[in-house]
């Protein structure tokens, strides 16, 4: 007897999605749910649609922690939350120039973008002081584009980091509206959303993502995909659970490779012009097969996730060019 599953024809899900009929709900379950013999196939669609996209360029990221450990909020994945016992360094914001040397860091690493990142539930206006002080003197002097990840944020702020020069706002769903409550209590999904809509509105770009491997269910990860496909994000950030200890989640086993790899391409095919990032958890949990994360995604972060360093710039680097993928270039403006 043929399984449903195997009925599957993944190189015509390639093809609606290149003529803009995504997949629907059913199908992008069928994807998470599928066998990892199918594993190549799966990828080889979302690759068609990556190329088509994206081509074989990698836009490369690096975050700034410019405030940490101190957050009041209870997200439970999260090493920065105060009441978590993780022993991350704890500090206030960074100053105006530790912040513009941390982009031109970024940009010898050959960034596309600098993202200034605060643990906290929102930024207060003296923060948001030092951070709009910090953009428009690093978009004077640095050719990279700048994102901001500040927490919530309401119209009016949304408005000054725009008009400062943040060209791009990240604050992830992290999970599904189902699953969401057994992460966090200290503030809702809507929350979330409501932030996300306010940067669109003040004319930012929104990155959004989320954490795959929290003990949420497949259908709430494609939830997730169908939701940023809903908010329009123009850029979404995967991550994969890498347990940190000391926090309520420390106990959560890592995924499977294939497992992560299957998301991806969910996440491409659902959402087929987005800028797919492969990540914080990439190495721990992608382990040997983390070159294939190119494939659906085109785009990594490098140096490491605020809290956890990566595999570092250079294999990086080395990971790209063997994988014949090219890092991608600012484009002029
Ligand atoms: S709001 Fe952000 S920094 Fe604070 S606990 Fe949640 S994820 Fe961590």
């Amino acid at each position: 007897m043929i399984n449903a599953k195997e009925k599957m024809n993944w190189a015509d899900m390639a093809d609606k999605a290149l003529s803009d009929v995504i997949p629907g709900r059913e199908d992008a379950l069928a994807i998470l749910e599928s066998n990892d013999d199918e594993l190549l196939a799966v990828l080889d669609a979302a690759f068609r649609v990556r190329l088509h996209y994206h081509g074989r360029e990698v836009r490369v990221h690096v975050l700034r922690n410019a405030k940490s450990g101190m957050c009041r909020e209870n997200c439970a994945f999260c090493s920065q939350a105060i009441g978590s016992y993780s022993g991350v360094n704890r500090y206030t914001l960074q100053s105006v120039e530790q912040l513009v040397e941390g982009a031109r860091e970024a940009h010898d690493r050959q960034a596309v973008k600098y993202c200034m990142v605060t643990a906290t539930r929102g930024p207060s206006d003296k923060e948001l002081d030092v951070i709009c002080e910090a953009v428009e003197r690093i978009k004077n002097d640095i050719p990279i584009e700048i994102c901001t990840s500040l927490g919530l944020l309401n119209d009016e702020q949304a408005v000054r980091l725009a008009r400062a020069g943040v060209h791009r706002f990240n604050h992830n769903l992290e999970t599904s509206r189902e699953y969401y409550p057994k992460v966090c209590q200290t503030h809702t999904y809507d929350d979330r959303v409501a932030t996300i809509r306010a940067a669109k509105k003040a004319g930012m770009e929104v990155c959004c993502g989320g954490i795959i491997g929290m003990g949420e269910s497949l259908q709430d990860r494609v939830d997730l995909a169908f939701a940023l496909r809903d908010l329009e994000a123009e850029s979404i950030p995967v991550n994969f659970m890498d347990p940190r200890p000391g926090t309520p989640l420390e106990d959560v086993p890592r995924l499977a490779p294939s497992e992560c790899l299957k998301a991806l391409a969910m996440f491409r095919l659902v959402n087929p012009q987005s800028e797919i990032r492969v990540a914080g958890g990439r190495e721990v949990n992608l382990r040997h097969m983390q070159p294939l994360a190119l494939y659906p995604a085109n785009s990594i972060f490098t140096e490491g996730y605020l809290t956890t360093t990566g595999q570092g710039y250079e294999r990086d680097m080395e990971m790209i060019k063997e994988a014949g993928f090219v890092v991608a270039e600012l484009t002029p403006a």
